[in-house]
């Protein structure tokens, strides 16, 4: 009779544990190789940050032992492998108070860039596929953070900290660092509070997050609540500022939604945050998904000849369940507009976008508000060139940042130039303005 291969004889047993143990110690070599390079690079740069900024740390600690009477305060949180550590931060109010937390890089509680590091009562509620970020050292910046910050942290954080455990290298600790800094510039790194509606040149935006405007949507289509939702940067604020129709048109919108960075720094300027940047872009494959198992239609007007189809097929691809109703070119003439309704209403779509730009389709869809018959209604701007792959559409670490509009503008110099050149400068004039009048004198 054979001899189950399965079980070896001693010096076949012995050879497998050979091999068990080199690939154990093979492994823990690699991660501590990988390891090692970050950790370097959080040593040789937070020893040059103390040094460097000694005279700057020396004044702070002095400042915050006359006005405190100690010169730190200690949080506890928990750190790699469960650890718990004391986080240092200057004590006081006054600006630079965590820059304490150098030392902490410096003895290897924390890195540059990492995880957010959390308390001990937010440990308790993790899964265990979330406890990947107890194999890392947690981070004075993380991914969730930095996308927090600008308002595109669409995902769970534990979604952003899987991402990071992947991905990390120095360089990319680097460039994390460099666009927390820049994402602080741009929508600050306090905390301010969190209207549920911002106010801008009398148009009111609702304050909210990417998941709460799809369930939103979802449930005015199960309530059969007509609505028309519209989405609003800072360009088309600046039409508002003089185009009386199209700011009755936002002021009569179920929804108006926030879209881009200029209204993340408008809101800075207004001494409140922006919850989330829900524009159409980041919207739309998330309303496609839940459509999908939802199985709510939708019909794709606008674009040129070709792209509303091209997006479909597109969505198609990635959602295969996903009912899409029909879609039509944006190029109709007027004599059309009445068979292009009827066409719409025939596909009996539960979803309609429509995409001329703005403030074109907003009229238009207040104009035929009563003949159209899908139950929600969106103004979606360019979006169906991106999801048609027709215009690339800017890197994660350009929205990051909030350059995505820089990006388009290098695409389309000769027509956006004036939009964003002009534009947002103005825009954050009138801002400054209204915030003026605003605040009581
Ligand atoms: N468009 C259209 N019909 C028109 C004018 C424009 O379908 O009569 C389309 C155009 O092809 C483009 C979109 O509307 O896809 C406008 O994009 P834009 O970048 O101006 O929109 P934004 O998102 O900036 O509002």
């Amino acid at each position: 009779m054979k001899s189950d291969p399965i079980i070896p004889g001693p010096l076949a047993r012995k050879s497998n544990i050979f091999l068990i143990w080199w690939r154990i110690w093979f492994e823990n070599a690699a991660i501590l190789m990988m390891d090692m390079l970050p950790r370097t690079f959080d040593i040789v740069f937070s020893l040059f940050l103390l040094v460097f900024l000694s005279p700057i740390l020396l004044l702070r600690a002095i400042v915050a032992k006359v006005s405190t009477g100690k010169v730190f305060e200690a949080e506890l949180l928990i750190g790699r492998f469960r650890t718990p550590f004391l986080r240092l931060r200057f004590s006081g109010k006054a600006p630079g108070a965590g820059l304490a937390c150098l030392s902490n890089i410096l003895a290897g509680d924390m890195a540059f860039a990492g995880p957010r590091p959390m308390r001990e009562d937010e440990i308790l509620n993790l899964t265990p596929d979330q406890s990947i970020r107890f194999t890392l050292r947690p981070g004075l910046y993380s991914l969730y953070s930095l996308r927090r910050k600008v308002g595109i942290a669409y995902d769970s954080e534990s979604m952003s900290d899987i991402d990071f455990y992947y991905t990390e290298t120095v360089k990319g600790d680097v460039g994390l660092l460099a666009r927390s800094l820049i994402g602080d510039m741009l929508a600050g790194g306090d905390l301010r509070p969190t209207p549920p509606i911002l106010h801008f040149f009398g148009v009111d935006i609702v304050n909210t997050t990417m998941d709460e405007a799809i369930d939103w949507i979802v449930n005015r289509i199960r309530e059969n609540a007509i609505s028309f939702v519209a989405f609003v940067n800072p360009d088309c604020l600046n039409i508002a500022y003089t185009h009386e129709k199209y700011r009755q048109v936002l002021t009569k919108a179920e929804r108006v939604l926030p879209d881009g960075i200029g209204i993340n720094i408008g809101c800075r300027m207004m001494d409140v945050s922006l919850m989330a940047n829900v524009n159409g872009t980041d919207l739309f494959p998330r309303l496609c998904e839940r459509a999908e198992t939802e199985g709510l239609s939708l019909y794709l007007l606008g674009g040129k000849p070709g792209v509303a189809a091209a997006v479909s097929n597109n969505m198609r691809d990635r959602f295969p369940r996903l009912k899409l109703a029909g879609t039509r070119d944006g190029y109709f003439s007027p004599e059309e507009t009445e068979a292009v309704i009827e066409e719409i209403n025939r596909s009996n779509a539960d979803l309609l976008l429509v995409a001329f730009g703005a403030p074109k389709q907003e009229l238009w869809l207040a104009d035929h508000h009563d003949q159209l018959k899908p139950c929600v209604r969106l103004g979606v701007g360019g979006l169906f060139d991106f999801y048609s792959g027709k215009m690339p559409r800017a890197p994660l670490w350009m929205r990051e940042i909030g350059l995505e509009w820089t990006w388009r503008l290098l695409h389309e110099p000769g027509r956006l130039w004036r939009r964003y050149l002009i534009g947002n400068p103005l825009f954050l004039y009138r801002v400054w303005k209204q915030k003026r009048t605003d605040t009581p004198t």
